[in-house]
């Protein structure tokens, strides 16, 4: 199936894992490589796009239309949400889906007959009046009136308005925005999706009520898009194949977040590892390695303790004193850096660990691969004097842009998240002239080296300014794959220094990277992103040879002999099946070849080759086909 269509520079609301904040992003196409260039890049919040004013108004009329099914409804709250919008609502039964679609039909009709929003502020006494049989808005609007909570129950810090919106026969207690008309509803660009139970505020003390969930969008193209997209991701999702490819499980008894393994997996996170090590070695990175435990005073010497301390396991005592397993593997590459002394032709000094993490996910936000409470991360600390800092940054960046045309991420975005003004002192470390100065050099790094990126204020580390790198997989759906931090606080903290040039002491700063994330994470993408087609060099199996009958199992035993100790992982199965049962089986685990034998192969001491792709060779030499194979994972490529 070729993908639509998506790809190609649509816009896509950001990942809920991406940022604290909602942010919407117009995204062009960007090729990577050095040749990119400096894209226009427009950063809208979510909250004031056409597509939440869109999602927000068709959440209005499908209330409308609910309503009009069953009048003594009570309706609640009814927020867009990434991708699209729902609406709880009280009923007096339960919804079938032919009830979705009669509703989905009765909106068709409301958004052609072109109602205008309209926006009215009143005052809590009115409000109560119009919504005088609407007991859940009574309780919405002595919310708004007491302050504290808008009307969806978030907190809120001044004292709100109290508006309502009227379209036709509907009328909602709302501060918008919405779209002029309904008819900006296009009529083939939004569909209900699914019906779901939710508590009243989402406390379960409170009466299940029920919840539709619908996605709308600018146009048709945009909606069958998203269609093919959640289709498709239903296909790929990790989770799923993950199992059936046997890359890696969970077990209750090791406990939840915490993943094993499996030996398909376990060569695929050495080939990953295999790969970040030559490409820091090329880049001059020394190796370390450092223990899973530490003490509790480094953390808190770190400034993690006590801020970070509802991400981190709680500690244990040993000898009255607390020890930590570690959530991060920083204060422990400092304290390498610190353990001599350091002159400026030292530096830059960059210190690489496959570091394994722990950190404490809620139980309910855990996913698959995607959220665990165990990690290896793909880490370094890079420690420069404030005059290397761009070249060394941009070597950074270009590390990314490799792995990248590596894997062929061909959409993907670096967002740079500055300090916010108020939280200098809190959430920031409070020094802002040197957050004005670091976040100048990042930004001026990533202008020069014509790097795209966009801005976010307030979203920034503790510690400096970071980058956050988003990628989209090969069916356009966005991750939040790697963090890259400058930090220019922690490394005073922990007392490191260097003799500069003058022959005076200076802090160094550090930069944090991670272009391939976490195991965890990237390969639950990678998974996506190839739907489980994985290159040769990444395949946990590269070959499995196929005997047609008995008689040819000990030549194909010969064979896989051959064929590992040219460094290629091959199989043999020479199970009781039939042939067609174990070539079935192969495509299966999707190994990229499949050498099958009968008795002429092996009279003639040749091999059939089947590909994944489909395409065969009947009787080649087993050398030729071992050249092929070995070219293919040398090069990592792309191509079978
Ligand atoms: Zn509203
Ligand atoms: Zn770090």
């Amino acid at each position: 199936m070729t993908p639509p269509s998506l790809v190609g520079g649509s816009e896509v609301v950001a990942n809920r894992l991406f940022g604290s904040r909602k942010v919407h992003l117009a995204v062009a196409m960007i090729n990577p490589g050095k040749e990119a260039r400096m894209l226009q890049q427009v950063q809208e919040k979510y909250e004031e796009s056409q597509l939440y004013k869109i999602r927000h108004s068709a959440a209005h009329i499908m209330a409308q239309a609910v309503l009009e099914m069953f009048p003594d409804a009570k309706y609640t709250i009814g927020p867009p949400i990434e991708n699209g919008f729902y609406y709880d609502f009280d009923l007096p039964r339960n919804l079938t889906p032919e009830d979705l679609e009669q509703i989905e039909k009765r909106m068709r009709q409301i958004v052609q007959g072109k109602h205008e929003f309209q926006k009215k502020v009143i005052s809590a006494d009115e409000a109560r009046e119009v919504f005088k049989d609407q007991p859940y808005k009574i309780e919405l609007i002595d919310g708004l009136e007491k302050g504290g909570l808008d009307e969806y129950g978030n907190p809120l810090k001044e004292k709100p308005e109290i508006s309502i919106y009227q379209h036709d026969t509907f009328t909602d207690l709302c501060r918008g925005p919405h779209v002029q008309n309904t008819k900006e509803v296009k009529q083939d660009a939004f569909k209900l999706m699914s019906i779901a139970g939710a508590y009243w505020r989402g406390d379960e003390n409170n009466k299940m009520l029920q919840r539709i969930y619908g996605t709308a969008w600018e146009n048709a193209q945009q909606l069958k898009d998203y269609l093919w997209q959640m289709e498709e991701a239903k296909k790929r999702d990790h989770r799923k194949l993950g199992k059936e490819l046997e890359i890696f499980m969970f077990d209750d008894e090791v406990g939840p977040g915490l993943p094993l393994w499996l030996p398909n997996g376990g060569v695929m996170i050495e080939e990953l590892e295999k790969l970040a090590k030559e490409m820091e070695e090329k880049a001059g990175y020394l190796r370390v390695k450092t223990p899973h435990l530490t003490k509790e005073d480094l953390f808190i010497r770190s400034g993690h303790l006590p801020y970070y301390a509802e991400s981190m396991y709680p500690p244990m005592e040993l000898e009255g004193v607390k020890y930590y397993v570690k959530p991060m593997n920083c204060p422990l590459h400092h304290k390498i850096f610190g353990s001599k002394g350091r002159s400026y032709r030292d530096l830059p000094i960059r210190l690489a660990e496959y570091g394994t993490c722990y950190r404490y996910e809620k139980s309910g936000e855990l996913f698959g691969l995607m959220r665990v409470r165990s990690m290896q991360m793909n880490d370094a600390h890079i420690y420069v004097s404030e005059d290397q800092f761009e070249q060394e940054f941009l070597g950074v960046v270009d590390m990314y842009l490799s792995y990248f045309k590596l894997f062929g991420f061909s959409k993907y975005v670096m967002r740079l998240s500055l300090h916010g003004k108020a939280g200098l002192g809190k959430k920031y470390v409070g020094n802002e002239r040197l957050w004005i100065k670091t976040e100048d050099m990042v930004r001026r790094a990533m202008i020069n080296g014509g790097v795209p990126y966009v801005e976010a204020e307030d979203e920034a580390a503790f510690y400096g300014p970071k980058i956050d790198v988003q990628v989209w997989s090969s069916i356009g759906r966005e991750f939040s794959l790697a963090t890259n931090q400058v930090d220019f606080a922690v490394p005073e903290r922990f007392d490191l220094k260097f003799t500069n040039k003058e022959g005076n002491e200076e802090v160094p700063l550090c930069i944090h990277r991670a272009p391939l994330g976490t195991h965890e994470r990237m390969v639950g993408f990678l998974i996506e992103h190839y739907a489980g087609n994985f290159p040769v060099w990444l395949s946990p199996e590269q070959v499995r040879v196929i005997p047609i009958t008995d008689g040819q199992n000990e030549y194909a035993n010969r064979i896989v002999q051959q064929l590992r100790e040219n460094g290629i992982r091959a199989h043999a199965d020479i199970s009781a099946q039939r042939m067609n049962a174990k070539i079935r089986q192969a495509q299966l685990m999707k190994v990229p070849y499949m050498l099958v034998l009968g008795e002429n192969e092996m009279k003639a001491e040749q091999v059939s080759l089947r590909v994944r792709d489909g395409s065969q060779q009947n009787n080649i030499l087993l050398s030729d086909f071992i050249a092929r194979a070995k070219d293919r994972i040398a090069r990592r490529a792309p191509e079978l």
